[in-house]
């Protein structure tokens, strides 16, 4: 009799105290359990890694010198490429704006990337500047130099987008300079519209699909090959802001399939190099 008593009073306890751990944990941001736990780590180092602001720094102040070295080196263009205007084309999300954020949302609401949530985040227009890029903007635009903000966010997305960039002291933001997507994703139509107009002197992206239609839809080997081919390119013409968040690096492991969260948790354990 002792013995039961003891027993259910041990059952009890062990039930009531999971039932706490488990409350607990559903109270706490920290303990949640979902598929999209992955991101947590990316998240992280975009909100509070230094390293990740002494990065997009890096970039951006590299790509000032480049506007520098354009301007030493302009007497050795031909003169019709001289007297045409210049531009630099960057991309706005993770190259200009933060969105991580909407990230940290998705992870906490275990809820992955989906449009309606996009566009009420995109509507907030809270979206903080990447670290350096308002500085490099105004002084771009400072010397006579034109920016493109050529982007895939969607065409409904545009007045919230042009608030955005001007709230956080972007330079030259209008419905002339914002050019969001339309039919494709691919941007090399909208970056040649821009070259017929202006000599582009730098491009800024997070997505090697920011930067040439040759990465587009490419197997991870490929983008690395496309990438080596190039390797003069970067950080002369083509400068890259860190992402871990997301990307075509992250669909190129998933080889742009459809799949569900587990699927893809699949193919990122596949995709891990071992010793
Ligand atoms: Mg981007």
């Amino acid at each position: 009799m002792k013995n039961r008593l003891l027993l259910s009073f041990s059952v009890f306890t062990l039930l009531f105290s999971l039932y706490f751990s488990v409350w607990n944990s559903a109270q706490q941001k920290t303990a949640i359990k979902t598929d999209l736990e992955y991101q947590i780590g990316a998240i992280l180092y975009v909100q509070k890694a230094a390293e990740y602001r002494a990065l997009c720094y890096q970039a951006f102040n590299w790509a000032k010198r480049m506007i520098d070295e354009d301007e030493k080196n302009l007497k050795k263009l031909p003169k019709s490429e001289r007297r045409r205007p210049r531009a630099v084309i960057v991309d706005i999300d993770e190259t200009v704006l933060d969105n991580s954020p909407a990230q940290a949302y998705g992870v906490i609401n275990n809820k992955p990337f989906n449009l309606p949530d996009w566009y009420a985040w995109g509507e907030m227009r809270k979206a903080k500047a990447v670290p350096g890029a308002v500085d490099f903007a105004n002084y771009a635009y400072s010397k006579g130099i034109r920016i493109f903000y050529i982007s895939n966010r969607d065409e409904i997305q545009k007045q919230a987008t042009i608030d955005n960039l001007k709230n956080v002291g972007f330079p030259d933001v209008s419905e002339e300079t914002v050019i969001l997507r339309q039919q494709e994703s691919s941007k090399e139509s909208r970056r040649r519209m821009v070259a017929s107009k202006y000599r582009v002197v730098v491009l800024l992206g997070d997505n090697l699909n920011d930067f040439a239609q040759q990465f587009e839809k490419k197997s991870v080997e490929d983008r690395f090959a496309e990438t080596d081919k190039i390797r003069q390119v970067w950080g002369e013409r083509f400068i890259v802001l860190p992402n871990p968040m997301y990307g075509d690096w992250e669909n190129a492991i998933y080889a742009y399939q459809r799949l569900t969260e587990e699927q893809k948790a699949q193919k990122r354990l596949e995709a891990l190099e071992l010793p």
